[in-house]
Formats: structure tokens, sequence, C-alpha cells
């Protein structure tokens, strides 16, 4: 089981005249027999990360692995702090210049360890990936990065189509097998947020009433 710590809560802010967006995806620590960090925020929040880690007696190298769910930058910013952490960015697992293929694209989840493990959930980008991690209290939480993008998303999809999604198709179903297993999700730009029955019939309307 692992400790799972949401370092930062990530946001997102359109501008009135929705020419401009402020935004910073959710980071979180996962503590376990892996230390595994998953998003790494902008460039410039690397001092930021580096000092939420010290409050939990980390520095940068006692992380094992870094997971960015999927390539944007808010995501990736601060990968290279983690130098002895092998790094899983969307479908691609590296460490230095060696990697190492797996198949994410055929739905073969990653297994970092008996309480942690990486699968597929493409949509926002046809490569993002979710952490799946069991808690201490034994309850399954979600790192979606922005298959969610914040709670409100489940009753107003707009929210996440109009944040970009390459397949939204595709999203919405890896929305709802993430609903079905999961009792919290962290999702890529709000705050954490419990998995009700509702949540999990609302999607599954909204699977019922998509086009295939
Ligand atoms: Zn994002």
């Amino acid at each position: 089981m692992s400790e799972i710590n949401v370092l930062f809560d990530g946001y997102s802010i359109m501008s009135a005249n929705e020419e401009e967006m402020t935004a910073n995806c959710s980071c979180t620590l996962l503590k376990g027999s892996h230390n595994i960090i998953v998003d790494t925020m902008t460039a410039w929040d690397g001092e930021k990360i580096i000092t939420a880690l010290k409050e939990h007696d980390l520095n940068p190298e006692d992380i094992h692995y870094v997971v960015s769910t999927h390539g944007h930058s808010d995501h990736i910013g601060n990968n290279n702090l983690f130098l002895n952490a092998k790094h899983i960015v969307g479908f691609s697992i590296s460490f230095r210049n060696k990697y190492y293929m797996h198949p994410f694209d055929k739905g073969e989840p990653y297994i970092i360890n008996e309480s942690v493990k990486v699968i597929p959930t493409p949509g926002h980008t046809l490569s993002d990936v979710t952490v799946l991690a069991t808690s201490l209290q034994g309850e399954m939480v979600a790192m979606t990065g922005d298959l969610f993008e914040k709670f409100g998303d489940v009753e107003n999809p707009k929210i996440w189509l109009e944040a970009g999604s390459e397949d939204p198709v595709k999203q919405l179903k890896n929305r709802l097998k993430v609903v079905e297993v999961a009792d919290w999700i962290v999702p890529g730009h709000g705050s954490k947020f419990q998995v009700t029955p509702e949540i999990r019939q609302c999607l599954i309307n909204q699977v019922g009433d998509s086009p295939t």
C-alpha cells in the first residue's frame, strides 16, 4: 500500500475574453515500496516541488518513478529533477537513453508493485495513462491526469471536451473504466474527489448516449 499525498491541487481558469488560460496540474507523491511522483507541473515549479518533497522527508534522488500522465508541458516540467527514477511519459518508459517496450497500446497495464499500476487511458491525448494506487486505508485512488479535468466535468462534459480531447469517444469510455474501479480521483486540474454511485451512473448514461 502507498501513502498518497497530493502535493499540489491542479487548476485551470479561462480568462473572460477566452484568449488565455491560467493552469497547472495536480502533482501527487506516492510513498511506499517505491516512491513515485505523478505529473511534475510547469518548468517554473521546481523549487516548489523540492520544498514539498522535503516536508515528506524526501529528496528528488529518492524518487524511483516519475509518471507524466501525458506529454503536455504542465505535466512534464520538472521530470529532470528525478535522475534516479525511471520515467514513464504517456506510453513511453525510459531510464537515461534506454527505452523499454511495453504494450500500453494493447491495453496492457504496467505493474510498478503490488499496490501501484499504470494503465492506458487514451482520449485527452492518444497516449494518456492513469496511475491506480491502493492507499493506506485500502481504497483505490486514480491519478488520472486530464482524463478528468476536474470534479465538475462529470456533470458538464463540455469542460473536458473544451480542455482538448484527441479522441472523445475513447476518452469517455476510459472515464467510465476508471470510475468503475476507483474510490477516489485526483483529476488533472482540480481537487481530489470521491467516486459515488451517482458519478458511476452518470458516466454509464453518457457512454450509453454517445455515438460509437
Ligand atoms: Zn493538463
